[in-house]
């Protein structure tokens, strides 16, 4: 038994970052409004944290000061509550709690986290310890404004109704104690929005043994190149393949991306790698004909009279200017190409440094 988990730990860790690092960077776990990663812990500048209001929304504490600080027209959260940006933001804990869980880890680009562990600790319940879900209605997190949450369940249970124009509900927090009014006694939420991507995720990637019927994820499928089956798990794998050539379906997944990928990025580049010389050369040569039209006019001033000749000079003058112009500007435009290009050839240099 200890040997089989032994070789299949070993194929699947060989790949299963590879795999994880294309295929699982959460969305929810990004800012919503400037997409920058959460952070784990309070007091940072990219610390989660949410609107005050009836539509809750994620935001980091940054774009949280930024929308604040704007006339409530131009913010980019817009709902029917006035009071959205009104008090001082209370950090996610429940957001902090997941990311801290152990079970994250920013990608390499450092553009989101990854998952690092085969399975994800969901954050409990603080009141009845059951873990969140998005399956069963009772235990949906609900977020209260001070960051704390609790699941539905429990709200229902411990918070007070009150008679208010849009407000129902009365809840003392029990972690913070602070004690606010709810409109509703389940919405829409960050945590939730997370539950949901991390579901979808895991049944994206879910996949049926074609031997035992069990289901597991992509990354723990193989096929076998030398009879050909395709979609078994580790354990039929060790079985009926023990002295077959087989491939992590990870991988193979992984080879797919990387196929799409030169297919969509290699016409993008050669379409500049073909255009770029024939309109320089182009250009050139209209240079050169400008150039010898230009001489001759000039040329022909020495053979007019004054007033003429004045004329005829400053109109020289004046198409010299006007090619000066048009070039300036085209070279402005090369220019930021250049640079463009160059930093975009320094990413391929951080990224070798830090993988
Ligand atoms: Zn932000
Ligand atoms: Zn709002
Ligand atoms: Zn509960
Ligand atoms: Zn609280
Ligand atoms: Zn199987
Ligand atoms: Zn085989």
């Amino acid at each position: 038994m200890a040997k089989k988990s032994v070789y299949r730990d070993a194929i699947i860790d060989l790949h299963k970052h590879d795999v994880l690092a294309f295929k699982f960077v959460f969305k929810s776990l990004n800012c919503a409004l400037c997409s920058t990663p959460y952070s784990k812990t309070a007091n940072e500048v990219n610390t989660p944290t949410q609107t005050w209001c009836v539509d809750i929304q994620a935001m980091c504490m940054k774009c949280h000061e930024e929308q604040r600080a704007r006339a409530p027209a131009l913010r980019a959260h817009q709902c029917k509550d006035p009071y959205c940006f009104e008090y001082t933001p209370c950090p996610s804990y429940c957001f902090m709690e997941l990311l801290s869980s152990g079970c994250f880890t920013l990608n390499q680009n450092l553009m989101g986290y990854v998952q690092t562990t085969q399975s994800i600790t969901i954050p409990e319940c603080p009141i009845c310890n059951e873990e969140y879900s998005i399956e069963n209605s009772q235990r949906e997190p609900f977020i209260l404004y001070c960051g704390h949450g609790m699941c539905n369940e429990c709200f229902a249970k411990m918070s007070k109704p009150i008679t208010h124009t849009s407000l129902k509900y009365n809840l003392e927090c029990p972690q913070c104690k602070r004690r606010t009014a709810y409109a509703q006694e389940s919405w829409e939420n960050p945590l939730k929005i997370f539950l949901r991507e991390l579901s979808e995720k895991q049944t994206e990637l879910k996949r049926t043994c074609g031997d035992c019927e069990k289901e597991a994820p992509l990354f723990e499928m193989f096929q076998c190149n030398d009879c050909g089956k395709v979609m078994f798990c580790a354990l039929c794998g060790m079985r009926k393949h023990h002295s077959h050539k087989i491939v992590d379906l990870g991988v193979v997944e992984v080879k797919k991306w990387m196929n799409a990928t030169y297919e969509a990025i290699t016409p993008q580049i050669k379409a500049y790698d073909v255009c770029f010389p024939e309109l320089q050369a182009d250009l050139i040569e209209k240079i050169h004909n400008f150039q010898a039209k230009a001489l001759e006019k000039v040329g022909k001033i020495e053979g007019l009279s004054y007033d003429p000749a004045k004329d005829e000079l400053r109109d020289c003058l004046a198409i010299g200017a006007k090619l000066e112009g048009i070039c300036e500007k085209y070279l402005g435009d090369l220019r930021s190409c250049n640079t463009g290009i160059e930093k975009l050839l320094s990413r391929f240099d951080e990224a070798k440094e830090t993988s």
